[in-house]
């Protein structure tokens, strides 16, 4: 089959590749109808050192599930199904408490001889623990927006979960990617009563607007601390949605806090210290988040994805 590899910076190849087979009786083999690329995609592809055996590539995908193995119950052939971007069992003590991504028994896609998504199919470990079945057909006209529930969506909803988001609070979303824009649904989802999204992508902003975005600061840094401060009658945020990464993203993310609020980190941090240690304390601010648990919440949004009263798809076009 084919797939795709990356041996370094600015180095991206579609190979031919050993075909995706079960190994396990776990495992589910899956045909890949879609697969996205995600902003963690994009380190490596700026940064990655030479490699001569190359990397796997691709961790959120849709597809069609075409074998399973013998202990898999809840799957069957011709199932269409959406994965979270990590594989998990479903059935351990973190699983339950459904913080899926430290599965005692899971793992990643794309390493230790498991495929990535980015390819034609993919031996997907854990199937039952991981794999949701979708109620539609293999083209249907939501598989944009159902392929958000394998990260963005979920990492958007992860954040908004993290900060604390409610009804009639204040947010502020750092970041229009695509993670921010699904941070701003997520946020009007749970009854935020303003949302300012920060960010200069004017179709971005203006797609954020569309999702229920209240405020637009273009701003950064100590600039953009002031500008939210002024729309937030001086005192600041309620719940923070950081959404970059980046040290000035996650300082300014920090700073954006009222007393008592949160902070919910989904952008994988660039920088081993989080900066504003001594003001959070001092402000009572409580700093949350992490990779997001997708497989616990897919099925809570995959409703409001099928009747259309979330459209996270269009997150991954935002220029119309
Ligand atoms: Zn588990």
């Amino acid at each position: 089959m084919r797939a795709t590899v990356m041996y370094g910076a600015g180095d991206v190849r579609v190979e031919n590749v050993a075909d995706a087979r079960v190994v396990e009786a776990t495992d589910a083999v899956v045909t890949v109808t879609r697969a996205a690329i995600c902003g963690s995609d994009l380190w490596p592809y700026k940064s990655m050192e030479p490699s001569e055996t190359g990397r796997r590539m691709g961790h959120e995908f849709i597809g069609v599930v075409d074998a399973v193995g013998d202990d898999v119950r809840t799957l069957a052939p011709g199932d269409v199904v959406v994965t979270p971007f990590v594989w998990s069992d479903g059935t351990c003590v973190f699983c339950r408490v459904g913080l899926h991504t430290s599965c005692l028994h899971g793992g990643r896609y794309g390493v230790d001889g498991v495929d990535g998504g980015q390819g034609e199919a993919v031996r997907v470990p854990q199937a039952d623990g991981t794999l949701v079945v979708l109620p539609v057909g293999r083209d249907d006209g939501l598989m944009p927006a159902l392929l958000t529930l394998s990260d963005v969506m979920a990492t958007g909803h992860h954040a908004a979960l993290s900060a604390d988001v409610g009804p009639g609070k204040t947010v502020a979303v750092v970041g229009d990617g695509a993670v921010g824009l699904c941070g701003v649904i997520a946020a009007q989802r749970l009854g935020a009563e303003q949302i300012i999204i920060l960010g200069r992508h004017a179709d971005r902003v203006e797609l954020a607007r569309e999702f229920g975005a209240t405020d637009a600061v273009s701003e950064r840094g100590e600039e953009a601390v002031e500008r939210v401060r002024e729309l937030t009658d001086g005192l600041g945020a309620h719940s923070v949605l950081e959404c970059v990464g980046l040290g000035e993203a996650t300082a300014t993310a920090m700073r954006l806090a009222r007393p008592g609020g949160a902070v919910g980190r989904v952008g994988v941090p660039q920088e081993e210290a989080i900066p504003e240690g001594i003001s959070t304390f001092f402000d009572n601010v409580t700093i949350a988040g992490g990779p997001a648990p997708a497989r616990a919440y897919i099925e809570e949004l995959l409703p409001d994805v099928l009747d259309g009263r979330i459209e996270p798809g269009r997150v991954l076009r935002p220029r119309r």
